[in-house]
């Protein structure tokens, strides 16, 4: 086995997009806080953009002991060239032993990138991570069947244990990277736990400004102008409440989407949807939640004439509060659902919405 005592630290890429953090970025940084605490290291923030210094200090209160800042007009935008000839340069100095990545659309090109130009391995859109071997034991006896007393376990392993939905989401695999370093994963947005904003941590926080080469040459691509989707994408993992159409609203898909928007703006919350939905072209794809959609966790969700496959159960089942319609009494999501309505969602709907209606009337 190599000796890889040289690799210390916990790396966090962290994405800004026009000069704004994303929410994932605190959700890993939170994350990666645990994992260096239990390797007895530090988390450090990775930040490429254009006169991007002053997010720094933000990811600190969330847990990073430093940020690694890198500006420069070329890195303004993304581009995969651009960013992986820096990051690699940085890996490269001063070798980080977990390196860990948001799966958002720009993280998911960039990571498989540096994992083969750094030569290591990549878990992609892990869903939850360990360093000790007793959290991932306490894990597996949360989460799985498996009968750990006839499984044989190293206690003593610090190798970063990254687990992921595999066969269509029917089990979890967990992945270990033991023979290369970086041991690296992209982690789906939405499923880490933000810790709270501590503003001394952010005040302590170190922000290293990073000398690094970079040349118009070393990019390929130009970008000549980012095109915004003119229409505002719906943001799921934010919501509150959740009022998510499934298959069921086929025999009158309009007015199914309309019974669903009128019940989330009853309740202040938003439209959620199946694949099943996304795939018919119903609605867009920011819509939908599960396992290749977005790992939710509202106060309140309601699952119209949605069946509960597993792979959508797995973007969902976090909520707090979840309200199942559907007229099948045998369908997997009333095992889900705090509360089943067997029925017609296109007479139980309206009924709901009229019920909504006539209690915040009386307030
Ligand atoms: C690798 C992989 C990834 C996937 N990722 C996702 C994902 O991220 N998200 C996701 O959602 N799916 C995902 N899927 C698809 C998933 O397996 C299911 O096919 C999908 O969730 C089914 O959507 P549905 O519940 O809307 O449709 P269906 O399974 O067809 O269910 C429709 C339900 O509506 C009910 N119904 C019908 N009419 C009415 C009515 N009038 N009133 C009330 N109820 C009614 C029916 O009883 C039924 O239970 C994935 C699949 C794979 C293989």
């Amino acid at each position: 086995m190599p000796d890889y005592s040289e690799y210390k630290g916990v790396w966090v890429f962290c994405e800004q997009r026009d000069g704004e953090l994303m929410n994932t970025d605190f959700e890993l940084v939170s994350e990666a806080r645990k994992l260096a605490d239990d390797l007895g290291t530090e988390v450090c923030g990775i930040l490429l953009g254009d006169d991007v210094k002053g997010l720094a200090s933000e990811l600190g209160g969330y847990g990073a002991d430093a940020v690694k800042v890198c500006e420069s007009p070329l890195l303004k935008d993304y581009t995969t060239d651009g960013y992986t000839k820096v990051i690699c340069d940085l890996v490269d100095k001063y070798k980080p032993e977990v390196f860990i990545i948001g799966a958002t659309t720009i993280g998911r090109d960039l990571g498989p990138r540096l994992a083969a130009r750094l030569h290591t391995g990549l878990t992609a859109d892990a869903t939850h991570l360990d360093i000790d071997t007793e959290k991932y034991l306490d894990y597996l006896r949360s989460e799985s069947n498996l009968d750990l007393e006839k499984m044989k376990f190293d206690m003593e392993d610090r190798n970063l244990k990254m687990t992921r939905p595999a066969f269509g989401g029917h089990l979890m695999a967990t992945i270990i990277c033991p023979r290369f370093r970086p041991q690296m994963s992209t982690v789906r947005p939405g499923v880490m736990q933000k810790s709270e904003f501590d503003a001394a941590k952010a005040e302590a926080c170190r922000i290293e400004v990073e000398d690094f080469e970079l040349s118009a040459d070393d990019i390929k691509v130009e970008v000549v102008s980012i095109e915004k989707a003119a229409k505002k994408l719906v943001d799921l993992i934010g919501a509150n409440v959740i009022v998510s159409v499934g298959r069921g609203i086929s025999k009158d898909v309009e007015g199914g989407l309309k019974l669903a928007e009128e019940l989330a703006d009853a309740l202040g919350g938003v439209v959620g949807a199946s694949r099943a939905c996304v795939d018919a072209g119903w609605i867009s794809a920011d819509h939908q939640v599960g396992q290749t959609g977005k790992t939710v966790h509202p106060k309140i969700y309601v699952a119209l004439g949605i069946s509960g496959a597993i792979q959508h159960v797995a973007g969902m089942s976090d909520s707090e509060f979840i309200i199942a319609v559907n007229n099948n009494a045998s369908a997997p999501i009333f095992e889900v659902a705090d509360y089943g309505i067997v029925g017609d969602l296109f007479k139980i709907g309206p009924e709901l919405l009229k019920e909504i209606e006539a209690v915040k009337a009386a307030k």
